[in-house]
């Protein structure tokens, strides 16, 4: 009889064949995925695993979340499909949504299929919107893979491009761990912001539009700013008449414990841009803006899939799921429980450089020696997790940071688990 699953062989070997080799993947010995169920993922042997990557910060509401599955099934089977030149309702009302759970003054949206898109949107209209055509963006930011998008990140391995755009003036992070100025986070007066300011002065012909930033950098390493960082750099980027785009695709829709990162910070940015996990596993993405700054954004524009019925309708399930369920309160709470856990395992591991995050978006970062990333040995931990069922991320510019990031519905009792597993595994270091 025929075997109902390829298996990981079968799939590697295609994979090896077929595509681009750009397509990366995890692990020595990957399994294969062949469903999921909220905060669980099943592999083709029927062996259960917790997920605690959430399909990289996508999967908040869970996987095949039923609730949200069968609005977006009911659509299907009633328009799927139309684009933007034609009238539909979905569209509207997430956007009129969006309006509502966003910071501030943000209300029109554009709606398009990706977090990349969503950027070149954003910086496009910043740049209508001014009249000025330089960029600032911060080290070790990701913000894509579009030609644009792409050059304003700040990895250099999610940035293999020989001629990126010019014109974008790169700034320090606020990396407190390795802060390069060498100052206690939080006591510093922004050493950091302060060199945006000579880079704006020294750097640049006067003629920025925007600065993007994530408010969180995920891939960075889950790159957590001290409170007031965003207040000081706002502040900064206004006096010269910059604004300011926040990058909200991983960081949005409850995982920090607010429906958006930058609420923690009190600061409204003048655009915002969103994606994964508004569509809980639809593709869409989109960016936000303010009736003063969308009313230079008139020539005609249409992302063929961008907002259509099917995206909409499972962006405006998600945000009745998160709030029906409260789930930016979960996350708060099963944040504090798991940062709890992972700074006791920092008291008995040596390897643990570095809890970091906010919510349910933490990071761990490995060293040995004197600060070394132990890259070698987060990939070690990270296949020994997954052995013992548990996927984990990992990311920071040196991939050496472990990223927790799992399903919003995730339980107290798999937080447990996870902590466990993790001492054990971490006691082989
Ligand atoms: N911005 C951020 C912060 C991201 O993490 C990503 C993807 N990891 C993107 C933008 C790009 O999103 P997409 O892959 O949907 O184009």
């Amino acid at each position: 009889m025929e075997k109902k699953y390829l298996g990981p062989n079968k799939i590697l070997d295609k994979k090896n064949e077929y595509l681009i080799p750009c397509s990366y993947h995890f692990y020595d010995k990957p399994p294969q995925l062949v469903r999921g169920e909220m905060q669980y993922l099943f592999d083709s042997e029927g062996k259960r695993y917790i997920d605690f990557f959430g399909g990289v910060s996508v999967m908040n509401c869970g996987h095949s979340n039923p609730d949200i599955l069968d609005r977006v099934i009911a659509q299907m089977k009633e328009l799927q499909h139309t684009t933007t030149i034609y009238l539909t309702e979905p569209i509207v009302r997430l956007a009129e949504r969006l309006s509502v759970v966003t910071p501030g003054n943000l209300k029109r949206s554009f709606f398009c299929g990706t977090g990349s898109e969503a950027n070149e949107g954003a910086l496009l209209c910043a740049k209508l919107y001014t009249g000025k055509n330089q960029f600032l963006a911060l080290n070790n930011g990701l913000h894509g893979r579009t030609h644009l998008a792409m050059s304003v990140t700040g990895i250099g391995m999610w940035r293999a491009m020989p001629d990126p755009v010019e014109d974008i003036n790169f700034v320090p992070s606020a990396y407190c761990y390795r802060c390069k100025y060498k100052n206690n986070c939080g006591e510093c007066g922004f050493e950091c912001v302060l060199d945006v300011e000579k880079s704006i002065k020294n750097c640049t012909a006067g003629s920025i539009s925007a600065m993007i930033a994530e408010t969180i950098q995920g891939n960075g390493g889950i790159i957590t700013p001290p409170k007031g960082y965003f207040k000081v750099l706002k502040e900064v980027l206004e006096r010269y008449g910059i604004l300011l785009i926040i990058d909200e695709v991983q960081t949005g829709f409850g995982r920090t414990g607010k429906m958006f990162a930058i609420e923690h910070y009190e600061v409204i940015p003048d655009i915002m841009t969103m994606a994964k996990a508004l569509g809980n596993g639809a593709p869409i993405g989109a960016y936000i803006t303010t009736d003063e700054i969308a009313r230079v954004n008139t020539s005609p524009s249409a992302s063929t899939l961008g907002g259509n019925p099917v995206s909409a309708t499972a962006g405006i399930a998600v945000l009745d799921y998160i709030e029906r369920n409260r789930l930016c309160e979960k996350a708060e709470h099963l944040g504090a429980k798991l940062r709890q856990g992972l700074l006791e395992l920092k008291e008995k591991h040596k390897i643990i450089g570095e809890v970091r995050g906010l919510g349910l978006m933490l990071g761990v970062e490995l060293v040995k020696g004197y600060m070394a990333p132990a890259i070698k040995e987060t990939d070690a931990i990270l296949e020994a997790l997954k052995d013992k069922g548990i996927l984990l991320g990992k990311n920071g510019v040196d991939r050496n940071v472990l990223a927790f990031q799992p399903p919003l519905v995730i339980g107290e009792e798999d937080i447990e688990v996870l902590i466990r597993e993790l001492d054990g595994v971490l006691g082989g270091f």
